[in-house]
């Protein structure tokens, strides 16, 4: 049965909950087409690949996924989805360890922590909707009721009247006090496009990113171009791999600029370099990355230890819960691709209201139901 409201839970549930053991999990990926071609500094794509994983246990489903390569699906199908069966779906520390543990030999970071991130969610969506309570209340409850979000897209394949377009919609429709556009991929066009960005969005905060692309001095002399039109935020002016090329660029860009990166951390130890070498000013985590919900919220106790503000980075729909228990959330990624998936393929995904988004309380767990027949045209 599928628990729909957070009040009708059965009273039986919470009883059943601790030794509820886990009967299936299944893992299916479906490749999405774009809405028209994306590209950012050092990538380009026409389609999007969705991984989705369900668990089961004690008659209800938890809900994971992430955006990765479907390669995943076997490795989650033939190598990780016996760490799960038939045991109890409330121990999802030992789990997750354990999952951890079964991909030391192949490498934990990348397609790994991928699979184990949705695994991860889908073990605390499950347990939340066993419990008849949303997710965010196992995280310590609510500490905002609603989270910031900023439209992220610009496209480095954009018309610029397209980049206008689709910027200005974020602040005058949605209501977003910030905005990201790419950069990156033809540093001597890119002032005059965050020159339109500039004038279709009027006194919003202007984001750019620019994936790695640039050297350290070439980050540095867009860094002062950019000022000229008040950008306030450069992710990933180089490499993220580069974590002193990530710091030089910091110590001498201009102070109105956050430097930002952590989208390709898949653990606490990715986050805790990055903090230690001094390399950012807002630290990025992708709970569809570095280790689901359990990884997430490690990544918000690391930069609260370090006074660090955290933005959660694409997937808007999934981090909602996340974002509404971490301290130091600054924002989330209202990111073009992912929310056209997430209101296609997802019931319940948010809406913006006023430049922010909100966990839904009356729904147990995530508060997301997948849409399978809708996905099944994408399955692969
Ligand atoms: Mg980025």
């Amino acid at each position: 049965m599928t628990i729909r409201s957070a009040t009708d839970r059965p009273s039986h549930y919470a009883a059943a909950h601790d030794t509820a053991p886990i009967a299936a999990v299944r893992a299916d990926a479906y490749k999405i087409p774009t809405d028209a071609p994306e590209a950012d500094g050092t990538f380009a794509w026409t389609p999007t690949t969705l991984v989705v994983v369900e668990i089961e246990a004690g008659g209800c489903t938890g809900l994971g996924y992430t955006y990765t390569d479907a390669s995943v699906v076997p490795l989650i199908r033939e190598t990780l989805a016996e760490v799960l069966l038939h045991e109890q779906v409330s121990r999802i520390a030992a789990l997750t360890q354990r999952l951890w543990h079964k991909v030391r030999n192949i490498g934990r970071s990348g397609l790994c922590a991928n699979a184990i991130s949705a695994l991860d969610f889908a073990l605390w969506d499950l347990n939340a909707t066993l419990l008849g309570v949303p997710l965010v209340q196992l995280l310590g409850g609510v500490l905002r009721e609603r989270v910031p979000i900023y439209g992220s897209g610009g496209f480095t394949s954009y018309s610029d009247a397209q980049l206008r377009d689709q910027l200005a919609h974020w602040v005058d429709v949605d209501g977003c006090t910030a905005v990201k556009m790419k950069v990156g991929s033809d540093p001597a066009r890119d002032p005059s496009r965050v020159k339109a960005a500039r004038r279709a969005i009027g006194d919003a905060a202007l984001f750019v990113d620019a994936n790695g692309a640039l050297t350290v001095n070439g980050a540095l002399q867009c860094a002062e171009r950019f000022a000229e039109y008040g950008v306030a935020w450069f992710e990933e002016p180089v490499s993220s791999d580069d974590l002193d090329g990530m710091r030089r660029v910091r110590n001498a860009a201009p102070a109105i600029m956050d430097i930002a990166a952590g989208e390709y951390a898949y653990n606490s130890d990715d986050f805790r370099r990055m903090l230690q070498a001094q390399a950012v000013d807002v630290l990025q985590a992708d709970a569809t990355r570095c280790g689901g919900v359990t990884g997430f919220m490690q990544a918000s106790q690391i930069c609260d230890a370090w006074h660090m503000p955290l933005s959660a980075h694409c997937a808007p729909a999934l981090h909602r819960h996340l974002a509404a228990a971490a301290p130091r959330l600054r924002h989330i990624e209202w990111f073009h691709d992912h929310v056209r998936i997430e209101s296609m393929l997802f019931d319940g995904a948010p809406k913006p209201n006023r430049g922010t988004i909100a966990p839904d309380l009356s729904r147990p767990g995530c508060g997301l139901e997948f849409k399978r027949a809708d996905a099944e045209p994408f399955a692969l």
